[in-house]
């Protein structure tokens, strides 16, 4: 259910209407935008509160939320969930670049890879040190080793980490090491992880299923928003469908759907989404203008001998750079900032 609030109500009487909803048992978030203040509430709601709070002073109107969803609802909180790391703000206008390659394979390798991702205007480094592999012989990642280069490379080159963790064993150490954690794509219905995720503060970056529907991906990050970690963005990284030249279909109306049915940062992976280096450029900038809040893009000094398959879908490093050059004048007609400052790149 949510209270919108009259636009002329001041503090003192939003803490009243708190406190109010509070001793009546239930759970109260208040979402300032622009206009009008809303107060969503969860759980369980005594219709009799619901009728109480509309003949209450300086309350517009109490309604049902109609998804199953609430908390990463758009009607529960109207306003763009900006989540704050260190100094990089993620959604709302902002743009935000995510570069670095499948896997940390060797402190030399992520130490470069940061070192280009900051040069050409990145602000986070991407890098798996748990590898989700379809197939149990394939190199499953280095483990907390790399998690412990990563961090190292992120430091040395003022940059933001992200990585992926598959376990709830997992979380703990992964979050002492990384600004963002990332589920991926298998992992979105892993329920035992993301309940886990919810009891930290930890930024997480959720990868929508291979096969989830809208609703279905939603109500994933409201596991995570319901225990008590508002800090989730949304990935698109492609879909399975009929089509084999790609590895996946990257569904850019997610972008705008989900922007429109959430507040939640929306972040686009042309890499996974396509599986082929000659289409992240362009699906990158499709993104973009769709809307996206950011990109997560697989970065590599060397991807033929990558230790994962995914060189193929591997920018090298000048693509990198130039692609996030064209950015930086597309970022600003569709109406998002881009402005990080890059460093000419040495070979
Ligand atoms: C990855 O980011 O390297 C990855 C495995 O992603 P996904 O879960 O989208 O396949
Ligand atoms: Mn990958």
């Amino acid at each position: 259910m949510i209270v919108i609030t009259s636009n002329t109500i001041g503090d003192n009487r939003i803490q009243d209407l708190l406190q109010f909803i509070e001793k009546n048992g239930a759970e109260a978030h208040i979402s300032r935008g622009e206009g009008h203040t809303v107060i969503g509430i969860i759980g369980q709601v005594d219709p009799k509160l619901a009728d109480q709070l509309r003949q209450m002073k300086g309350v517009e109107q109490v309604v049902k939320i109609s998804k199953s969803y609430k908390m990463a609802s758009r009607e529960f909180h109207p306003a763009d969930t900006i989540i704050r790391i260190k100094g990089v703000e993620i959604g709302g206008q902002n743009l935000v670049i995510m570069g670095g390659p499948c896997a940390v394979e060797t402190p030399e390798q992520i130490d470069e890879i940061a070192r280009l991702v900051k040069a050409a205007g990145g602000q986070v480094l991407r890098g798996g040190a748990f590898k989700p592999r379809t197939g149990p012989y394939s190199f499953q990642g280095i483990g907390v080793e790399g998690l412990e280069m990563m961090a190292e490379a992120g430091r040395k080159h003022g940059l933001l980490t992200i990585t992926e963790v598959m376990t709830p064993e997992y979380v703990d150490v992964c979050a002492e090491h990384a600004d963002i954690l990332q589920v991926g794509t298998r992992n979105m219905q892993n329920f035992d992880l993301l309940r886990k995720l919810g009891t930290i503060q930890t930024p997480v970056l959720l990868k929508r299923g291979f096969s989830a529907t809208y609703d279905e991906f939603l109500n994933a990050a409201e596991y995570i928003l319901a225990g008590g970690n508002p800090n989730v963005m949304l990935c698109e990284r492609g879909i399975r469908t009929f089509e084999t030249y790609t590895r996946n279909t990257l569904d850019l109306s997610a972008i705008p759907v989900l922007q429109s049915l959430s507040h939640l940062p929306v972040i686009s992976d042309p890499s996974h989404g396509t599986g082929r280096r000659e289409l992240v450029e362009p699906m990158a900038k499709a993104s973009v203008a769709a809307g996206a809040n950011g990109l997560i893009i697989e970065m590599h000094t060397d991807p033929d001998n990558s230790m994962t398959g995914d060189g193929v879908q591997s920018l090298f490093p000048d693509q990198f750079a130039k692609l996030l050059v064209d950015l930086e004048k597309l970022a600003p007609i569709c109406g998002k900032k881009f402005d990080t400052p890059k460093q000419p790149v040495m070979a």
